[in-house]
């Protein structure tokens, strides 16, 4: 069996999802890639969790062909390979249809930052796709649901910001491996819930300032954070 360690990180990533309240049924789907080996490991389509097992993720390369296992993949598998080839230094995707964040992705709207549980892991808004075209729709739908992620982030850099909602479907998250990914789904789905409930006190709520931003995410991920143990320390 290839990647046998990486297997177990992708169900366990996904199986992540379920416990925190992110999927319902088979909805949702996480993967990870080896970029030494360029394979991507995803969760099959239609299999129930709790049966799913490690010998059940199918991995296929940067194209899509199976180049093991005997399910068919997540169908979702086109929007994780554009991301990673748009995306090179991510090493997970997860993709839920989690309450709080397909809200505002149904109501297509940015999430702003609101405070420092965003700042600490989105360096900015969580942005929204722009709604996929019909001849987009009807034709490679998946894979054009990965264009339209890339084309949000054109002027946004994607390791800043792990997270996207698209528009009228629900949020798609990264990281540098599967169980990041699935961690930022999970922390995104916080982050949407606050910022709804936020809205619903103060409907002009203002976004948090940019010197609170920066020192919250910039503390945890700049080349000076301190945030946590060093590794020394452990
Ligand atoms: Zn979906």
């Amino acid at each position: 069996m290839l990647l046998p360690a990486l297997r177990e990180e992708v169900l366990e990533a996904n199986l992540e999802l379920v416990r925190r309240g992110l999927v319902l049924y088979t909805f949702g789907n996480a993967s990870g890639i080896s970029r030494e080996k360029k394979l991507v490991l995803i969760k099959p389509s239609g299999v129930p969790y709790e049966e799913m097992k490690p010998e059940d993720l199918v991995i296929t390369d940067l194209e899509g062909k199976i180049v093991e296992g005997d399910l068919r993949p997540s169908s979702d598998l086109p929007t994780h390979l554009i991301l990673y080839k748009a995306f090179p230094k991510i090493g997970g995707v997860a993709h839920t249809h989690s309450e709080y964040a397909t809200a505002w992705a149904q109501a297509r709207r940015a999430i702003p930052c609101f405070g420092t549980t965003h700042a600490d892991y989105f360096h900015g808004s969580v942005p929204v796709t722009e709604m996929l075209k019909k001849k987009e729709v009807a034709g490679d739908y998946e894979e054009n649901t990965g264009h339209a992620i890339v084309r949000a982030f054109a002027r946004t850099d994607s390791d800043a910001i792990p997270a996207v909602l698209v528009a009228n479907h629900g949020p798609f998250s990264w990281g540098r491996d599967v169980k990041t990914a699935a961690h930022n789904a999970v922390i995104l789905e916080a982050v949407a819930r606050m910022a709804y409930f936020t809205m619903g006190i103060n409907r002009n709520a203002s976004a948090i300032g940019r010197e609170l931003h920066d020192k919250h995410y910039l503390r945890k991920h700049g080349k000076t954070a301190y945030y946590g143990q060093t590794k020394e320390a452990k």
